[in-house]
């Protein structure tokens, strides 16, 4: 399906696939959101923890392509203790990084989507979990598609 799969599927990548982290339930959870990606088949749930303004903690479940899920795995490793304000603005790095490639300012590990850019149907399956978040800091009752969303 790649050119080239081990450009795209690096290590961290297949490693957050594989044993993807905070990959539970949140019973106690202050808000949640509904990702659907309707192109691959990627569903998934996320979960926050809110104290005020703070992300106290984040998880989610669901099932989907491995780029999904490495990337809602780094997304929840990436937004605990952030700020609402500071979540949104990763959002926008992380969006126009896997819409463009370039990396703009110090998004850790989740630089190693800047490769997604290249497979344009995958660009869908790394932002899903993005937008999933988006919803339910905004506390969107609808499920979040991937295919109402401007990217
Ligand atoms: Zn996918």
């Amino acid at each position: 399906m790649f050119d080239d799969i081990n450009d795209l599927y690096q290590q961290v990548i297949l490693d957050h696939c594989k044993q993807p982290r905070n990959f539970h339930e949140m019973p106690a959870a202050t808000c949640s959101a509904q990702g659907h990606n309707p192109l691959c088949g990627d569903n998934l749930k996320l979960f926050l923890t809110l104290d005020g303004d703070v992300i106290k903690d984040a998880s989610f479940v669901g099932s989907g392509c491995c780029i999904s899920k490495a990337s809602a795995s780094l997304l929840t490793d990436n937004i605990k203790g952030k700020t609402k304000a500071e979540a949104e603005k990763t959002f926008e790095q992380v969006r126009d990084m896997i819409t463009t490639g370039n990396v703009n300012g110090d998004v850790g590990k989740l630089a190693v989507f800047a490769g997604v850019h290249k497979y344009p149907a995958r660009v869908k399956c790394a932002i899903l979990a993005w937008h999933a978040l988006m919803g339910a800091l905004k506390g969107d009752a609808q499920p979040v598609s991937t295919e109402s969303e401007q990217l």
